[in-house]
This record gives C-alpha cells, structure tokens and sequence, in this order.
C-alpha cells in the first residue's frame, strides 16, 4: 500500500486550489493521466521550468540593452491610439530616454488602467528599435512599486500547451509544492553531503522558485538530486524484480544433448564461439535452482535464432516445453519456417499461435499445448494470453522486441513460477541503457558474426540520381540478384515529395514487369504471407515495402538493400534495414538514397552508417545523437520513462545508482531498516512501486 503521507500527491490537480474542471482537461494534455483522475498533483510537481525569466536587470533607458529582458520604470505620458492596422501605443520617458510601448490588441481601457498618465511604473519587455525609436511590444508585466515588491525577481518559464497561462502553470506548481510532505530522507546521508545536494523537498521548492537562473539548470545541484532520486528508484526496482527472481525456485533442467545434437549435425554449419558461450550460460541458468532472466544482445544476422532453438532444444529434452514469441506475425512465421527443417530432423513438435488463427484451429493448438503435444510453440503475444495453457512451459524467449518491460516480467513470473525468460534485443542496446532498463536481468551477447559474411558495400546516392539506381538495379537483377526497396510511407501523403511504396511499387513494375511485389502494412495477413513466400522462393525479384520487413526478415539470397528517404530513418532503423542482406555468400550493397540538403544529425547518420557494420558501435553513435527514449523505442511503447532525470545529461549518476540499489537490497532486502522505509516511499513517489508488491511485508 501507498504510505498515506503521499495520497495528496496522487490526487487530481482538481485538488489544488483555483483549479476547475476546464484547467483539470489542459492540464491533463500537457502533464498526461488517465480518466477520471486525470493530471495529478504529483505531475505538476515533476513539471519543471525550462528556464527563468530573469528580470534582475533595472537599466535606466539610456542603458537598457537591446534584445534583453530588462525591467524598466517609465512614466506614462500620452497615448496614442491605432491608426487602421497599427497598434495602440503609449508613449512614456524616464529621466534618460524615451520609450514607445506598443499593444496589438486593442483593449484600450485595460491598457490606460495599467498605465495611468503622469504615474510612474514599472514595465518588463524586450526593447528594441524601431524607426530610430525604443520600443517595447507587450511588456509581459506592468505594475507600481507595491506590485514590484511582490514580483518574483526570477520568474520560472515551463513547458505549456494552448489554452493554459504562465500564470496558471506557476501557480499549479506552487499548490504542489505546498501539498508536498516532509518525507524522511531516502539518500545515504555522507553521498549527500558529499554531492552538496539539498534534500528531496528543498530541491523542487528552488527549481519552482529558482534564486538564480542556474538553480533551473539540469546540472544544478537540485536537479542531480532530483534525477538521482529517480535513477535510484529504477535501479532499486529492478533490483528487487532479479532478488525476487534469484529468490524463486526454478526446476532444474538439464539437457540430455540427445535432441540439440540432431540439431547440430542438421546445422549448414557450426555455431560461433559466441554463439557457444551464450548456450553454456543459457544451459547453466536452465541448471541452476532459480529461473533464469537473461537477456541476449546481438547485432543483426548474429544468429540469435539458432541459439534460441538449441535452448528450447535443452528445455525440451528436459522434459518441458518452450515457447518463442516474436513481435509481429510475419516474423512468427519466419521463425517457424526456419526452424522447422531441424526440428523435424530432431523430431520436435512444433505449433504456431497467433492473433489471427482461425477458432478452430485456436482450439485445436490450445488442446495440443495443454496435452503437450506441442514441444515448441511459436507466436506473437497472443502467446501470453490468458486462454493459453501449457502443460508444462519451462522456457519462454521474448525475441526482438523492447517491450516487454518489468511489468511483463512480472506478469510472466506470476503465470508459472518456474518459468526461464530469455530476451533477445532485435540489436544491441548501447550499455548504459541495458542498465537502465535490464539491470535486473543477466546478459549475454553474440559479438561475432558468423564466418563467411561479407561486408555490405554501402553507398550514399542522392535522389536526383534515381534513374541511374533503377538501371543498376536492372543489371543486378539480370545477374539473379533478389532486391529489398524500402519507402517511408504506406501511400500517397500531402507531401508531394513523399515516395510512397504504391507509386514506388507502380513505377518499378512498369520496368521489371511481375518480378516487382509490394509489401505494406495494411495490406492483410494473408496477402503478405504470399507476397513474403513468393520473394522466398524467387518468383518476386524486387520486395517494394515500407518499414515493416525492418525486423527480423531473413532472406539470404537477397543482396541488394534501396532505402528510400534514408535521411528519414533513424540510425537503428537503417542499420536493420541493411542488416536483411549480407546474410548470403554474395556481395551485397545497400544504396542509402537521400533528399539533400541533408540536416546535420542526418548527414552524421548516413556517414556512420557507410562508416561501420559493428551494431554495438551503431548503437552508442545512435545514443548519441538521440535522446534515450528514442533508441529504446520507450515513447511509443509505454516503457517506464524518466520524469525528471534525463539520461543525456543525467546518465553518469547511473552506475552509482545501480550499486546503491545492489547494497541497500544486500543490507536490507525487505526494506524494513529506516532507510529502507524511506525508500519505499521513494518507490511510489516514482511510480516503480511494481516492485515493492514483491516484498514479503509489502
Ligand atoms: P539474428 O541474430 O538477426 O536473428 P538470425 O538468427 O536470423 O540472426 O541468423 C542470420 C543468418 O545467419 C541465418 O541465415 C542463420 O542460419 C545464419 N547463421 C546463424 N549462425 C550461424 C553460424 N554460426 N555460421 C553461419 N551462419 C549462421
Ligand atoms: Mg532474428
């Protein structure tokens, strides 16, 4: 349960003083939540400024910069009314200078109500100048001196949305900040004091009422402290999710080899010594008394699916069954096309689950998994649904795919407790976010590519250049060669300079006639079964497609790889791409086509991309140049993302946080110690109170 001390924070921000229903609904879009609660006060809390306005500077006119916040006291002497389109001017002086202030809306009586003639005020704005004169355009406040006393000298700014006021944002943060409790202190006091960092309430009451400008900075002290409270949650709770886990049983399971070895003896060839290591530690988890939790990093074409195969293998000679869920339909039925072959030569069972399996087929499969006559089952995450029973699953492998975050493992470990998850990243994840987001999990990675593969010839060309492309691609056809064609958009968009895969798709059959398909999103299932099966087989020479063969289709006679708008994609995402060719023993070339003028971060792009094949590099070159939301796919997935730490400017405090987080749990791991209690606190302040359910006195 909550600790009640911090109900108030999870209240609506209808709670807070001044705030109706009207401002509850902007608020909500700006800050998120869900009905009916909507944005709570805890999220107006979290909703900190992106900067200040700083309205130290009093110049006399004579000296006030150009360009510059400056508060300035003027009076008020005429004014002069707008002439047709023009604005309603005030004309005012101090003893130095003269000063125009303008208003382009016309609400004349608020105005001279704001300015009296002949009293002095005090106006904040931007002077510039215009026609030789100064003038300042809607001073954002005008007050006396009484008004001036009560003016924060530094104004924080937050992020806003249409339809709410500065005004309103401050004010919601400040009735946030009042309803926010003194809570016992969660940081080892000496690394606080060590770091110079004031304690947890402190730090919001100076980023909300900033002193100075750089009390808003990231890198102030209130803000490290702020981000270091939530790194520290994340760590601890994935922490707690792998004690948890270590403190589960498993089932032992040991490999006879009688199956993986007719696995081995049908394999075209023999497994990379990573490919080695990372089966002896999946054997060993398997082995070991608890359940495994292990993730499998790879870059593309490592051959992560023939080490999945031989662990499910293991796990099935062990007497159980094993389950591979993939992240879209058409890569289930890849997996199961490919790994058919050598189950059937080692005698396996295999079945397929899918969102889209007919009734009674569904019920024929659930039958099948529940007697267990089914060994390996391959699947989306329908998988995962609630009418799918196993007789006995001992292994499920999660592959190429970042969502399936904490809350998933957890389901999954409440399913079965003696279930072993493998996950396996459809392409290396840069090492400080595998700490962040699969610091509970053991890992393993396939580093080397199996022997044999060439390296992709990669070339940038512009788009202007397209029909020299298209002739090339001609002759590489006439060699026999099979050709990926990726586009950005499913179909004719506004923009006219969009390519979309239909015109792309009618243009090239024009030219190559019905060795040309066309592969989209919205085309149905079935269709793109045909289409898919059809390139397999060589009867289609050219895949026209948008993004969705990006992961994980595997076709090693094709060779040639077009990206379309390559400026568009992200750098994971065009190193997926290129990682579909390469996979034979033909040379292979990826064509990067490009709408100059190219922007910076996508020039960079492209030029690592024709620099380097190695994914590990790709991925920290792609960290770098994007946010961490971004590379790990969190925005769209719904990923737990940071509110306050940003992993850009933040992620050095991380493996102090993980280490934190391993000695409190190795000290305490009921997090019964004062400390601990003020953790919990700390659990549920950042959400990730998933984990404290896993505690015995929780
Ligand atoms: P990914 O890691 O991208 O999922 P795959 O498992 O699809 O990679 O493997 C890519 C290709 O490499 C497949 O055609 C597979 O048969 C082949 N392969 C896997 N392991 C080896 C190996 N040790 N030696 C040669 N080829 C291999
Ligand atoms: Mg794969």
């Amino acid at each position: 349960m909550r600790p009640t001390i911090l109900n108030p924070l999870f209240a609506s921000v209808s709670s807070l003083p001044g705030i109706g229903p009207k401002l509850v609904k902007v608020l909500t879009r700006l800050l998120g939540g869900t009905e009916p609660v909507g944005a709570r006060v805890i999220d107006a809390l979290f909703h900190l400024p992106s900067g200040v306005l700083d309205r130290r500077l009093r110049p006399k006119l004579i000296d006030a910069p150009f360009e510059v916040l400056v508060m300035v006291a003027v009076t008020p002497e005429r004014y002069i009314p707008s002439t047709g389109r023009g604005p309603f001017r005030v004309y005012c002086s101090d003893d130095t200078a003269d000063l125009m202030l303008a208003f382009f809306v016309p609400q004349t009586a608020w105005i001279e109500n704001a300015l009296p003639i002949g009293q002095k005020r005090w106006v904040s704005g931007k002077i510039e100048l215009f026609d030789g004169i100064r003038q300042m355009a809607h001073p954002d406040r005008m007050v006396d001196e009484a008004g001036l006393k009560a003016l924060p000298l530094i104004e924080p700014v937050y992020p806003l949305t249409e339809g709410l006021y500065p005004r309103q944002i401050q004010k919601a943060a400040q009735e946030a900040l009042a309803k926010t409790p003194e809570l016992a202190e969660w940081q080892d006091p000496a690394w606080l004091k060590s770091q110079n960092w004031p304690g947890f309430r402190e730090a919001l009451a100076s980023i909300h009422s900033p002193q100075t400008p750089e009390a808003v900075a990231l890198d102030a002290p209130e803000r490290l402290r702020l981000a270091y409270d939530e790194l520290l949650a994340s760590q601890l709770a994935l922490a707690m999710v792998r004690a948890s886990n270590k403190a589960l049983p498993g089932l032992a399971v040991e490999g006879t080899g009688a199956i993986t070895a007719k696995i081995e003896a049908a394999l075209p060839f023999s497994l990379t010594s990573s490919q080695v290591t990372a089966l002896a530690d999946i054997r060993a988890d398997m082995a070991g008394p608890t359940r495994m939790l292990r993730l499998l990093q790879g870059d593309v074409g490592s051959g992560k699916t023939v080490v999945a195969l031989l662990a499910m293998a293991t796990m099935v000679e062990g007497g159980r069954q094993a389950a591979l869920m993939a992240p879209t339909e058409i890569l289930a039925r890849q997996h199961l096309a490919t790994i058919r072959p050598l189950a059937d030569a080692a005698g396996l069972r295999l079945g397929i689950v899918t969102g889209r399996d007919k009734p009674k087929e569904r019920a024929r499969m659930q039958e099948a998994l529940r007697s267990g006559e089914i060994d390996i089952v391959v699947g989306t995450h329908a998988l995962f649904q609630e009418e799918v029973e196993f007789r006995d699953l001992g292994l499920a492998i999660v592959d190429e795919q970042h969502r399936f975050g904490v809350h998933q493992r957890l389901a999954l470990g409440r399913k079965n407790a003696a279930i072993d998850v493998l996950v396996m990243t459809a392409t290396p994840i840069p090492r400080s976010l595998v700490l962040t987001y699969f610091g509970d999990m053991d890992a393993s990675a396939l580093r080397e590519k199996p022997a044999g593969r060439k390296p992709v010839d990669t070339r940038l060309i512009s788009l202007e250049r397209l029909g020299e492309v298209v002739s090339g691609l001609g002759r590489l056809l006439q060699t026999g060669a099979r050709a990926y064609w990726v586009c950005p958009l499913i179909a004719e968009s506004e923009t006219l300079d969009v390519a979309a895969a239909e015109d792309r798709y009618n243009h090239l059959a024009s030219i190559f006639g019905d060795k040309v398909g066309l592969l989209h999103g919205q085309m149905k299932g079935t269709d793109k079964d045909a289409v898919m099966a059809r390139f397999i087989a060589g009867d289609l020479r050219v895949l026209v497609s948008t993004t969705v063969i990006e992961v994980g289709v595997n076709v090693p006679e094709a060779t040639v790889m077009v990206v379309e708008h390559a400026e568009r994609f992200g750098l994971a995402q065009l190193h997926q791409l290129r990682g579909r060719i390469g996979r034979g023993s033909d040379k292979s070339t990826c064509l990067l086509l490009y709408k100059g003028p190219l922007g910076e971060v996508a020039k960079k792009r492209l030029e690592i991309m024709r620099e380097t094949e190695d994914g590990f590099r790709i991925a920290e070159e792609d960290l770098k140049l994007r946010g961490e939301g971004d590379v790990l796919g969190t925005r769209q997935s719904g990923m737990p993302g940071f509110k306050v730490a940003n992993l850009d400017v933040h992620r050095h405090l991380l493996p102090t946080a993980n280490d934190d987080a391993r000695l409190v749990l190795a000290r305490d791991p009921q997090l019964t110690s004062p400390r601990g209690e003020a953790l919990r606190a700390l659990l549920y302040l950042f959400e990730r109170d998933e984990a404290v359910r896993l505690l015995r006195s929780g």
